[in-house]
């Protein structure tokens, strides 16, 4: 797509430090990264997000975002965030659908979403609604 920065990347028209690549999915380095070696795993198709990414990609994805995870743990990674941000409400900046895998340490200390307590039954009711519109 034009005008899209990952996509500008897959053609090799703005440089990446690329980690990996195959037929469908690129994986390079985040400029500004959480921790060092936080890497993006892009399909090589333009998809905006999780709402509109075809199964098998987001399956190989996935595959390639684990193979990413097992390569920075041994490298020393306590642990690693796999994250999508589908949508602007999600932090989502980049319409190209991207996993971020970063790598944690025990000693990073980096907050994560902070949770709410739900009032009584509100578990029960929410479930029930997903369950409706799966
Ligand atoms: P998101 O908020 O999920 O859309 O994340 C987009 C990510 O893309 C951010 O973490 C940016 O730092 C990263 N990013 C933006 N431009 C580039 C680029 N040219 N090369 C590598 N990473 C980028
Ligand atoms: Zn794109």
């Amino acid at each position: 797509m034009q005008d899209c920065i990952f996509c500008k990347i897959i053609k090799k028209e703005i440089p990446c430090e690329k980690v990996y690549e195959d037929e469908t999915v690129l994986a390079f380095l985040d400029i500004n990264p959480v921790n060092l070696g936080h890497t993006l795993v892009v399909p090589k198709k333009h998809f905006e997000n999780i709402y509109d990414i075809e199964e098998n990609e987001v399956t190989h994805l996935i595959k390639i975002a684990k193979k990413i995870s097992i390569a920075l743990k041994k490298m020393g990674a306590d642990g690693t965030n796999i994250t999508i941000n589908n949508g602007k409400a999600a932090g989502q900046v980049i319409p190209h659908f991207h996993t971020h895998v970063i790598p944690r340490s025990v000693e990073d200390n980096l907050p994560l979403w902070p949770a709410k307590k739900p009032k009584e039954g509100e578990l029960k009711e929410v479930a029930k609604k997903i369950i409706s519109m799966l």
